[in-house]
């Protein structure tokens, strides 16, 4: 049995990585902020047949970030697989998100969740991971943070947030170079979810597959890079 911990599980694409990973055998620890949102993701999860516990987490909060640690190895001992997708995108009225107005609280908000958020649940994660022989960290990023390919709205929080992210993905694989634990980052594609208020192509399951499969790697797999459905996502 191996033991996957999805971060912000509770809806969107990481519910429907929670969904995927249990359908082909794990068991899900839905880390999700809210109790009542979490508990009934929990709840939709067993209906449908997932063996799934729910984890309360919120990625911006040292204690809750520990005390999530101190519940999976409570509940079951290790962590085989930490898909580190919970994340937003920020205000961006008033331009708060226009570089040349920049509201520099909502950088911070942004970072401390997209990116510190990654680093905090990485490290408490990391004595779990280290117990399981196959580690699989997966980093849910986007391709707005590419720096090459200039997609989406200009988001000077969300956007920068997710680069950094990728910098960061790419710090710890080389920190892990010499271990089994491999890290990657993703690229979902743009997915009907409220993050984009519904209003965009993909479905979560499908938005899900890349993290699936980056969070399913073979031994011999990639190492620090970004990935989509197509392949390679330019940095
Ligand atoms: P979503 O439906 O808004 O879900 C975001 C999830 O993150 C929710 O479960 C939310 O919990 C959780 N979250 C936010 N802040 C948190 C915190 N401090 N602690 C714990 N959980 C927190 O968005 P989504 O579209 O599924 O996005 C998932 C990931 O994919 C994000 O990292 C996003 O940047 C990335 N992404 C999405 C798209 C897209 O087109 N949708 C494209 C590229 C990348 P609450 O319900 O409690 O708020």
């Amino acid at each position: 049995m191996k033991i996957a911990l999805v971060t912000g599980a509770n809806k969107g694409i990481g519910f429907a990585i929670a969904r995927g990973l249990a359908s082909i055998g794990y068991t899900v620890a839905v880390g999700a902020r809210d109790d009542a949102r979490r508990e009934r993701a929990v709840e939709q999860l067993r209906t449908a047949g997932a063996d799934a516990f729910g984890v309360a987490l919120d990625v911006t909060s040292d204690e809750s970030v520990a005390a999530a640690a101190a519940t999976i190895e409570r509940t079951v001992g290790r962590l085989d697989t930490l898909v580190n997708n919970a994340g937003i995108g920020g205000r961006i009225d008033g331009g708060a998100q226009d570089p040349t107005t920049l509201d520099l609280d909502v950088v911070r908000t942004v970072v401390d969740t997209n990116v510190f958020g990654v680093v905090r649940v990485t490290n408490a994660m990391l004595p779990l991971l280290r117990r399981a022989p196959a580690p699989r960290i997966v980093n849910m990023s986007s391709n707005m943070g590419s720096l090459s390919l200039h997609t989406g709205p200009i988001m000077a929080a969300y956007a920068p947030s997710k680069s950094m992210l990728n910098s960061v993905t790419v710090q710890y694989a080389r920190r892990l170079a010499d271990t089994n634990i491999i890290v990657n980052a993703c690229c979902p594609g743009y997915v009907a979810t409220d993050f984009t208020g519904f209003a965009a192509p993909r479905t979560p399951e499908q938005g899900a597959a890349i993290a699936i499969r980056l969070a399913t790697l073979p031994d011999d797999g990639p190492r620090g890079g970004f990935f989509d459905d197509a392949g390679v996502v330019e940095w």
